[in-house]
């Protein structure tokens, strides 16, 4: 008898014959996410299972949070022989359980002797005289056995909800521009939970926003590289475009500008990194520079599609967002951001693009993307 976990996956069922490619990279993300040595992964009768680890919370937590896992099971795995056995384990298994409960039987091996009827009802008259605090509704029930009868016994109770989505890897790479804000973090794992893999842009204003805001951000994208597999930062030197574009501009075009600054430079680093979109953590009505007239004007800079997908999201639907994918608190952290600072007192909320063109054209653009493209820290999460 051994514990073991259970894994189901959600959307690949739909993949048709492009499936054992999907289960296999899960597979893959799965056996990076346990990273045990003596943990093994293996696939059996279209079921993934993971056993031989040490600490069961500690792999959950791990697995849950696998992109293209619909549920988990900690279960245990027995001989099936002996029925009365099996009977006997599942009893144990809900002896701390009240209310109400039923069995499910499910039999991949037809020679068994029972069916599942016979197991049903067998080893429910079991639990029930072993366990005085529970009684049967097999309508609707607090609690349901499950025992599969297929090479093994499997029992399990607990049905543990996983992050969904796709395996990352199985969808191409973004570029996600990545804030210590509340957004952008979680715009980043919305994509990265539809397959995508993720490369991070911070603009860093050194020294008006200093070490302890670059901190926080890496802090953020560590918690989005746990479900994103990894990922790697690019620290983008921003502090010279943002001083020229305060000193040169007029003031209610300089956060525009800036923003189509970031687009571009963005858009660059994607090129770099084999990225074919940019994410960004936008929503429609936010803050000037996210009126439909100013990200159309932030748009055209760029050669790749720009995801957004915040856009038509409140901010109160954004932070409970946040609070479950954990970024919250670190995105509360008080540090500035580059945003922040040189910021209008009256910034336009409904630019033309023309006008916009001709507001920046003061700067000798090209020179200033190269030189902040050469100043690019890579930090490798
Ligand atoms: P967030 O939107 O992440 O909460 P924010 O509200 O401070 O941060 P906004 O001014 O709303 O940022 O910026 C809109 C989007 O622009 C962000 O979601 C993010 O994608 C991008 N962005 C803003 N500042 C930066 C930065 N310093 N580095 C990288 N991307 C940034
Ligand atoms: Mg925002």
């Amino acid at each position: 008898m051994r514990e073991l976990l259970m894994v189901r996956y959600g959307e690949i069922y739909l993949k048709g014959q492009n499936r054992p490619l999907f289960m296999k990279l899960l597979m893959k993300r799965i056996r990076e996410a346990v990273a045990q040595r003596d943990s093994k992964v293996w696939l059996s009768d279209g079921r993934m299972y993971v056993a031989g680890f040490t600490d069961m919370q500690e792999t959950i937590a791990r697995v849950t949070k696998v992109f293209g896992i619909h549920s988990v099971c900690p279960a245990v795995e027995m001989d099936k022989a002996d029925f009365e056995a099996v009977c006997s384990q599942a009893s144990r298994m809900m002896k701390d359980l009240n209310g109400s409960f039923k069995v499910t039987a499910r039999r991949s091996d037809k020679n068994y002797f029972l069916d599942s009827p016979q197991i049903n009802s067998r080893m429910g008259e079991y639990i029930l005289n072993h366990n005085p605090n529970l009684t049967v509704d097999v309508k609707n029930p607090q609690h349901t056995m499950n025992v599969e009868i297929r090479e093994f016994a499997y029992l399990y109770v607990e049905v543990i909800p996983g992050a969904g989505g796709m395996p990352v890897g199985s969808n191409g790479k973004a570029a996600l521009l990545l804030s210590g804000g509340i957004d952008s973090p979680v715009a980043g794992y919305m994509i990265a939970k539809r397959g995508v893999e993720l490369c991070a842009v911070h603009f860093y204003s050194f020294p008006y926003t200093g070490e302890r805001s670059k901190e926080k951000v890496l802090q953020l994208a560590r918690t989005l590289a746990i479900s994103s597999c990894g990922m790697r930062v690019h620290i983008v030197p921003f502090t010279k475009i943002q001083m020229q574009i305060h000193e040169k501009c007029s003031p209610e075009y300089t956060t525009l500008i800036m923003r189509r600054f970031m687009m571009r430079l963005a858009d660059r680093v994607a090129q770099q990194e084999g990225a074919q979109a940019l994410i960004t953590g936008e929503s429609i009505g936010q803050v000037a520079s996210q009126t439909m007239d100013a990200l159309c004007c932030t748009d055209v800079v760029v050669s790749r599609p720009v995801f957004r997908p915040l856009i038509g999201f409140d901010k109160i639907d954004i932070i409970d967002y946040a609070v479950k994918i954990d970024t919250y608190e670190t995105s509360c952290l008080p540090y500035e951001d580059c945003c922040t600072v040189f910021t209008p007192k009256h910034p336009i909320t409904h630019p033309k693009l023309d006008k916009t063109q001709i507001a920046e054209s003061v700067l000798d653009i090209e020179a200033l993307i190269e030189e902040a493209m050469q100043g690019i820290e890579i930090i490798e999460l």
